[in-house]
């Protein structure tokens, strides 16, 4: 079965994520690593994940959401629902240079500050990195998260880069550094992350969603939900001419394979799910 390794399915009105599982089971989805993106929110991940057997969660404050500098009452909150044993990934850190983006500065401390909690609680990265107005020559936003990334060897503990939205040449950057490329529906209709779709090694593709409430669409049926693997999967299985077979069995390898001892028990549910 197909691993969602992105959505905030927590952040749905509880009366849903029933169905939302439902349907995505029958799309053949059987686990989903849920991000939080505040202290308060991750916990709610982690509320989600005692009580949904396919639920996972990640924790972490989203690079959108400081809007103060991190304190340090935040990071031993984070700290205290690291060794939760849902948790399995830091989600969702990163860096964001949109216009109305916080204080670039303290985006910076908080990512470093979260990613050591990760090295301290052997947690995978799943990362966010955002320009100015989705410019791609603004590449402010992607200099920021390399440098950190590399300066931190954070590649140590793995992860991904979510959503992943650049062009190969930084694509390239982020696999010699130990990450996965995590791909999302954007891959069924930007043709510029194509390339990347194309030559990133199998052993390094990841799968997600990124389903969140989304309200501002008006027909509820339109929004993204963790089901949409499928199509996620399908595109990608055409742009690399294998099957979505092959694409579920290497994509679901390689996501237990980024979040190692961490994963057992997404490993053990999967396995009794889908006996080989
Ligand atoms: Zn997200």
């Amino acid at each position: 079965m197909f691993i969602d390794t992105h959505a905030h399915i927590h952040q749905h009105n509880p009366n849903e994520v029933p169905g939302i599982i439902e349907r995505a089971v029958q799309k053949n989805v059987g686990a989903i690593l849920t991000a939080g993106t505040t202290v308060a929110d991750s916990r709610e991940a982690i509320e989600l994940a005692k009580r949904q057997t396919r639920v996972f969660a990640g924790i972490g404050i989203h690079p959108t959401e400081i809007t103060n500098p991190i304190s340090e009452d935040q990071l031993s909150q984070l700290e205290g629902l690291a060794t939760a044993p849902q948790v399995v990934v830091m989600s969702e850190i990163g860096i964001d240079h949109q216009g109305t983006s916080p204080d670039k500065d303290w985006q910076e401390e908080s990512f470093y500050a979260q990613i050591k909690i990760a090295r301290e609680h052997k947690l995978p990265l799943i990362f966010h990195i955002r320009e100015q107005d989705d410019d791609y020559d603004a590449h402010s936003a992607r200099d920021a998260a390399l440098s950190i990334l590399k300066e931190t060897g954070a590649g140590d503990m793995g992860g991904s880069a979510h959503y992943f939205q650049g062009r190969w040449s930084f694509a390239e950057k982020l696999l010699d550094l130990g990450f996965n490329i995590s791909f999302a529906k954007t891959l069924t209709r930007i043709t510029d992350l194509e390339e990347t779709a194309k030559k990133t090694p199998t052993s390094r593709l990841l799968l997600e969603t990124d389903a969140y409430p989304q309200t501002f669409k008006k027909n509820r049926a339109k929004w993204t939900e963790p089901r949409d693997i499928s199509l996620v999967s399908e595109k990608l299985a055409a742009l690399r001419n294998v099957t979505t077979e092959y694409v579920c069995r290497t994509t679901t390898e390689n996501t237990l394979a980024m979040l190692g001892a961490r994963g057992s028990s997404i490993k053990k549910l999967l396995t009794q799910h889908n006996p080989e």
